[in-house]
């Protein structure tokens, strides 16, 4: 009886695999903001890296912050031939290192020399988060050392952008003492009546904090930073609570008067133009 003949259905293939349902979009075409948890345009994050809903300032290269920084042309690098060592013999360090350095195009997690920014001489320091996340060890301890000692040497103020997630532990407890090393360098060129100024940029955290970076006789930071000692998880074991979302945010960090302003990127190299020109007048009024 034809009423219940089979009916000739085509039979489709299920479609499972959600990647071949997902519609094309190039890699990096769309990045999503830490700060506000927007997707955003690449392209509208312009040449200064800015979330254009929230004004977080996206983490840079130290190539990148020189590019935006300093007049183009006047940089001299210095101690570039200074590199971590694995003097622990660390397992995996070395290849860490060496991976850190073909990614990053830099030999160390900071970047040290002179330049010009609007025709002021000043002393610069700029640490990449993308290598080892600006972790400090000997070689950065030390670069920033010298960074204050030439600097002072040479009568130049130092503005100095932090980026790190603190220690580098591979190098246990040399990594450690390079925080009393450089502060003693820090102290050295105050003492000359020199111009110190830091900006804590994302994220700013552990022996970073706990010297340099919190030593300016100035200090700015960026919107949206991260700014730290201890990371949110070991505080929360520690004192056994919840701490509020934003408590290491760069403006709850500002409220508590530990920062003195926070800088839109964009106006940034203005605002340290005024600031050097304030100083470097006054110092040479000695
Ligand atoms: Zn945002």
């Amino acid at each position: 009886m034809r009423l219940f003949k089979k009916r000739p259905y085509i039979s489709l293939q299920k479609v499972t695999n959600d990647s071949e349902r997902a519609p094309f979009v190039p890699d990096g075409m769309f990045v999503k903001c830490p700060n506000c948890k927007q997707s955003i345009y690449s392209k509208d994050l312009g040449n200064e890296r800015i979330c254009p809903n929230c004004q977080y300032a996206f983490r840079i290269s130290a190539q990148e912050r020189l590019h935006l920084t300093i007049d183009e042309g006047t940089f001299q690098e210095w101690d570039e031939d200074i590199v971590s060592l694995d003097p622990l013999n660390f397992p995996g360090y070395d290849e860490k290192l060496k991976k850190a350095q073909i990614n990053s195009g830099l030999r160390e997690a900071v970047l040290t020399g002179r330049a010009k920014l609007n025709g002021v001489d000043l002393a610069i320091g700029i640490m990449d988060s993308n290598f080892i996340m600006g972790s400090m060890g000997q070689a950065v301890g030390e670069k920033v050392t010298r960074l204050f000692e030439k600097a002072a040497e040479k009568n130049l103020p130092v503005v100095l952008f932090t980026a790190s997630g603190g220690a580098r532990m591979q190098e246990g407890i040399l990594s450690l003492m390079q925080m009393a090393k450089t502060s003693a360098a820090v102290k050295k060129h105050s003492d000359k009546g020199l111009f110190y100024l830091t900006i804590l940029t994302d994220p700013t955290t552990g022996g970073v904090t706990a010297s340099f970076a919190m030593q300016g006789d100035v200090i700015l930071a960026e919107p949206g930073a991260l700014i730290g000692f201890a990371g949110r998880r070991v505080i929360e074991q520690t004192i056994k609570e919840s701490v509020p979302d934003d408590f290491q945010s760069a403006e709850k960090v500002m409220e508590h008067g530990f920062i003195d302003k926070i800088v839109p990127r964009t106006e940034l190299k203005q605002v340290i133009n005024k600031l050097l020109l304030m100083h470097v007048v006054s110092n040479s009024n000695f």
